[in-house]
């Protein structure tokens, strides 16, 4: 497996780095592989928030309210709207991070610690555009089945991809690019 991925942060003011990190932990579970974090941007200097992503050393990405507001999330919240402008802040900045990068699937949901939520979008390895004419070939290469027919493309499962290129190498219509090697 070679995913990467983005954590999304949501606090409180004030909120202290121990409970940022632990709670990143919990939510990341081994993954080592932090492409970026990302929060709502009147947190983009929270002391608490800062020192943990400063040692992770992956830049951290800050939306305006009203940006996170749009995304859609399986977690929206009222009251989080009420307070900050926006109903979620984890997940969507994750997400939004996301499809910057290329894109990515929500793979931890809003996780709660003490003043902080976390949320962990997997960023997609590859992407294939609509030059592709559905012939299969390269659903029939991947050596590890990573790619699965759909409607006018293949979609790729993001933890079964290795990165190594064999797609790339037979599609004739040159309509893949890998995103990380
Ligand atoms: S790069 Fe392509 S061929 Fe290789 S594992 Fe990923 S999807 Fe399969
Ligand atoms: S090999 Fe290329 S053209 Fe054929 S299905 Fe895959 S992405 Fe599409």
């Amino acid at each position: 497996m070679n995913s990467s991925v983005v954590v999304g942060l949501g606090s409180s003011l004030g909120v202290r780095a121990d409970a940022v990190r632990t709670t990143v932990d919990r939510a990341l579970n081994g993954r080592g592989d932090v492409a970026a974090f990302a929060t709502v941007d009147r947190r983009g200097d929270e002391p608490g928030l800062l020192a943990v992503v400063r040692e992770w050393g992956a830049p951290l990405h800050c939306y305006p309210a009203g940006e996170l507001d749009a995304v859609d999330v399986p977690h929206p919240s009222d009251s989080v709207r009420g307070h900050v402008g926006t109903g979620s802040v984890a997940e969507a900045a994750a997400l939004l991070a996301a499809h910057e990068l290329g894109g990515g699937e929500l793979v931890v949901p809003k996780l709660r610690g003490e003043h902080v939520t976390v949320a962990v979008a997997e960023l997609v390895p590859l992407t294939i555009s609509t030059d592709c004419t559905a012939c299969g070939a390269c659903l029939l290469t991947c050596p590890e089945h990573a790619l699965r027919p759909a409607p006018g493309r293949p979609v790729v499962v993001p933890q079964r991809c290795t990165s190594c290129g064999e797609c790339v190498e037979v599609c004739p219509a040159d309509a893949i690019t890998l995103l990380r090697g």
